[in-house]
């Protein structure tokens, strides 16, 4: 049974004036839940005229806050300029943004300013979704020498109006998980979420899902915000938040557990057969289709009829108790091979 207490990293999206630094991180401090506070003093922001950070000038507000407090703080590095006035005040955790962590250059230049530093590195996912990117940024830290490294799952952009602001897409995270083991990986559901309602949802999926912890934005005065007021939460918030939170245990000893659990998975297993036996039974007919087609020079793409299937199966959605989100990304790989398939066929 895998025990652990989860990292809790909590603060708000921006360092905005020293009261409001030392106002949250007193108040954070107070419930006695966080382990590191964080605030963003460089704010890469997607429109200009926005607030961007206090800069330099934020840094000695965290440093007093660390003095009053006691907890360690943690900032968001850029460039190697960040990175220099970071490490001058000894701040004592660093991160880098998923849109630093998508920019080869960027990585590089940080990497190299961080050069053989002790300190705790996050990356968190690049904003797009790819996971080699995100090694990359990770691949570029180690190669200068940074051995304590960390990850920050905080969604992937531009998928869809869906209710969340970045997609989760946990799948990715799984897959980074995979390939660097040996590596923390904390969730940021407030990056996630974009808004504070589903905040408490997201943070115990990631607690079900074995994240070794959270970074929650927080705000004395959230809707006053500069930078993300719909997603900060205030400190109080916070910690009744995470006393929601439940951190199950990875196993279970009980028999009866185990043999249920068993049961069921042959049944999974089973069920996982069919469905792939039935997939390439699919495209076998597909590549008849493609057949048909190439002997009548007829192209692959059919529009009309593909909206017919999407539609239909749809329909059934609520029926089936799957989520037209899930239905659509079978479907929609199941198109993609369908196609390559008739593809292969007609120009074979
Ligand atoms: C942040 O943590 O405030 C931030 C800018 O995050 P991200 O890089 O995930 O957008
Ligand atoms: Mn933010």
């Amino acid at each position: 049974m895998k025990e652990k207490r989860p990292l809790i990293i909590s603060g708000p999206c921006s360092a905005e004036s020293e009261e409001q630094v030392l106002a949250t991180a007193q108040a954070l401090a107070a419930t006695g839940k966080i382990d590191i506070f964080r605030a963003g003093v460089w704010k890469p922001r997607t429109k200009p005229g926005t607030f961007e950070g206090a800069g330099v000038e934020a840094l000695p507000w965290l440093v007093k806050a660390r003095e009053v407090t006691g907890l360690p703080m943690t900032t968001e590095v850029a460039n190697a300029k960040h990175v220099e006035s970071a490490l001058e005040y000894d701040i004592d955790v660093l991160w880098i943004g998923a849109r630093t962590a998508a920019n080869p250059f960027s990585m590089q230049e940080v990497a190299e300013a961080l050069r053989g530093t002790e300190k705790m590195v996050y990356v968190k996912n690049p904003v797009n979704s790819d996971v080699d990117l995100w090694c990359g940024a990770v691949e570029r830290l180690a190669a200068c020498g940074i051995k304590n490294l960390g990850l920050i799952h905080r969604g992937f952009s531009g998928f869809g109006a869906g209710p969340l602001r970045n997609a989760p897409m946990w799948h990715l995270a799984f897959e980074m998980r995979r390939r660097m083991p040996e590596l923390p990986m904390i969730c940021d559901p407030s990056h996630i979420c974009g808004c504070r309602d589903y905040i408490a949802e997201v943070s115990q999926q990631a607690a079900d899902l074995n994240y070794d912890g959270l970074m929650i934005e927080s705000h004395i005065n959230p809707a006053e915000a500069w930078s993300d007021a719909k997603q900060q939460l205030t400190p109080e918030a916070v910690a009744t938040m995470l006393d929601s939170i439940k951190w199950r245990a990875g196993e279970s000893n009980s028999e009866s557990y185990k043999i249920a659990l068993m049961g069921l998975r042959e049944q999974i297993d089973s069920l996982d057969r069919e469905i792939l036996q039935l997939l390439s039974e699919r495209m076998n007919v597909a590549e008849k289709i493609g057949r048909i087609k190439r002997e009548n020079d007829v192209r692959i793409l059919q529009a009309v009829r593909w909206e017919d299937i999407v539609e239909r199966a749809l329909a059934r959605s609520k029926s089936l108790g799957l989520s037209e989100y899930f239905l659509r990304t079978v479907l929609d790989a199941i198109h993609i091979e369908s196609i390559d398939r008739q593809n292969r066929v007609m120009n074979e």
